[in-house]
C-alpha cells in the first residue's frame, strides 16, 4: 500500500462553502478550516493557463503577504497549489468599508470615521515601514472583521519600492483614488500615492459617497483641480516634467470647508495635508497618524463598537450537512454575493466540498527577481 500523501492532508484541511465573490484573478470562496474550526476565505488564482504577468502577480502577492503581519493587514494563513490553481487562505472578514459607507442604515459619527481612518493608516504605515506600497487603496479593499478591526487586503498590485530606479506601471489604481502624479503618467512614484488614495477614502467617509468620480483620467484631473484649484508651478515644481502633463485652465480653489461642511477644523487640516499636490510635500502616513485630529476629541471609537452592516450568517463546522440554499451575504448592489462556482462547486450542495488535491512541493521562478516559492 502506498504511503499516505502528507500533502493531501493539508489540502484536505479546508471545506469549501459558498462563493463570496469573483476577484481580478479568480473566485473567492468561504471555507472552514477543519483543524481549528475557523472560517476562512480562499482566493483561487488560476495558474498556468494565463500569461506570465498574472502568475507573477500571484507569486508577488504571496511573498509580500507572508512578510506582512500586522493587526491591520489581512492575514495570509496558508497557500497551496491544487489542480493548476493557487489557493490562498486568508482570515475570513465579514464585510468591507465600501459596504459600511454605502449602507444608508448606518450612521457614522465623527469618532467612527476617525477610527476607520486610523486603522487604515496604521495598516498602511506598517506597509510603508517595510518599503511596500499598497497601490490599490480603495474602500472595498479595506476588509472589516467581526470584532470591527479594519484590515488592508488585496496586495495583488503592491510591490517593493526600495530600488531607486524602479519603474512601475501607473495604471494600477481605481481611477477615483489615483494621485495626480499617476494621472500625469509618473513612472517613478512613492508612498504618497497611498496617502492620496487614503485622503479620497477619508473624504468618502465624510461625504458617504466617492469624492472625485472621474470618467476618464483627463476628467479625473479636472475634478481634482476644480476641488483644490489648478496647481501652480510654485505649488508643484516637478509637475510640468511628468510624461503626460498637459496644461489645464487655471481655476482657483474653493474653500475646503465648502466641500466638507460637517468636518471639524482638525479633519480639514489633515485632509488638506493629505491632498497636497506635490508628492514631495505631501504628509507621510506616519505624520498623518501623529496629526492632532487623532488626539483631539472625539477620540476614535473602539473598533468593536463601530457600526457595521447587519451580520451575515456564519458557516460553522457543524453545518456541513445542512440542506439549505445559499445565504445572502450582502445588499444586492454589492459584488459580494452567493453564486455557484463555474467549475462545479455549488454553494448549496448537501455536503461541502473538500479542497482535496495534492499539496506537493510547489516551486516557481520568474524572470524578474526570481521569486521562489516552496511549499508556502
Ligand atoms: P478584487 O481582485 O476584485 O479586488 P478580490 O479577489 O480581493 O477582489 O476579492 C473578491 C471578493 O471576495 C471581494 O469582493 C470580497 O467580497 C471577497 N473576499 C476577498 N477576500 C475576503 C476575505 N478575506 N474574507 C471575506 N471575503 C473576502
Amino acid at each position: 500500500m502506498a504511503a499516505p500523501d502528507p500533502s493531501k492532508k493539508v489540502a484536505d484541511r479546508y471545506l469549501k462553502r459558498e462563493v463570496l465573490g469573483e476577484g481580478t484573478y479568480g473566485v473567492v470562496y468561504k471555507a472552514i478550516d477543519t483543524h481549528t474550526g475557523q472560517t476562512v476565505a480562499i482566493k483561487k488564482i488560476r495558474l498556468g493557463k494565463q500569461k506570465e504577468g498574472v502568475n507573477f502577480t500571484a507569486l508577488r502577492e504571496i511573498k509580500l503577504l507572508k512578510e506582512l503581519k500586522d493587526p491591520n493587514i489581512v492575514e495570509l494563513i496558508d497557500a497551496f497549489p491544487h489542480k493548476g490553481n493557487l489557493h490562498l487562505v486568508f482570515e475570513f472578514m465579514e464585510t468591507d468599508l465600501e459596504a459600511v459607507i454605502r449602507d444608508r442604515n448606518i450612521f457614522l459619527s465623527p469618532a467612527d470615521t476617525k477610527s476607520y481612518l486610523q486603522m487604515t493608516l496604521k495598516g498602511l504605515a506598517y506597509c510603508h515601514k517595510k518599503w511596500v506600497l499598497h497601490r490599490d487603496m480603495k474602500p472595498n479593499n479595506l476588509l472589516i472583521g467581526s470584532n470591527g478591526q479594519l484590515k488592508l487586503a488585496d496586495f495583488g498590485l503592491a510591490r517593493m519600492f526600495g530600488s531607486p530606479h524602479r519603474r512601475f506601471t501607473h495604471q494600477v489604481f481605481a481611477r477615483w483614488y489615483r494621485a495626480p502624479e499617476l494621472l500625469f503618467g509618473a513612472k517613478q512614484y512613492g508612498s504618497g500615492v497611498d496617502v492620496w488614495a487614503s485622503a479620497c477614502i477619508f473624504a468618502e467617509l465624510l461625504l458617504r459617497r466617492p469624492f472625485l468620480q472621474g470618467t476618464s483620467d483627463i476628467d479625473q484631473l479636472g475634478k481634482i483641480f476644480s476641488a483644490f484649484g489648478t496647481p501652480t508651478a510654485s505649488q508643484w515644481p516637478d509637475m510640468v516634467y511628468l510624461p503626460d502633463y498637459v496644461e489645464y485652465q487655471y481655476v482657483p480653489a474653493p474653500p475646503l470647508r465648502s466641500l466638507f461642511p460637517m468636518a471639524t477644523d482638525d479633519a480639514l487640516d489633515l485632509l488638506s495635508k493629505m491632498f497636497t499636490y506635490d508628492p514631495k510635500a505631501r504628509i507621510s502616513v506616519q505624520q498623518a497618524l501623529e496629526h492632532r485630529y487623532f488626539s483631539s476629541a472625539p477620540l476614535p471609537s473602539d473598533p468593536d463598537k463601530l457600526p457595521r452592516p447587519a451580520p451575515k450568517r456564519e458557516s460553522k463546522a457543524s453545518d456541513f450537512n445542512l440542506q439549505e440554499g445559499p445565504t445572502v451575504l450582502s445588499p444586492p448592489r454589492k459584488s459580494r454575493r452567493v453564486m455557484p462556482e463555474r467549475d462545479g462547486f455549488e454553494g448549496n450542495s448537501q455536503q461541502a466540498d473538500k479542497v482535496d488535491g495534492g499539496f506537493g512541493d510547489f516551486r516557481q521562478t520568474t524572470d524578474d527577481n526570481s521569486v521562489l516559492i516552496e511549499h508556502i
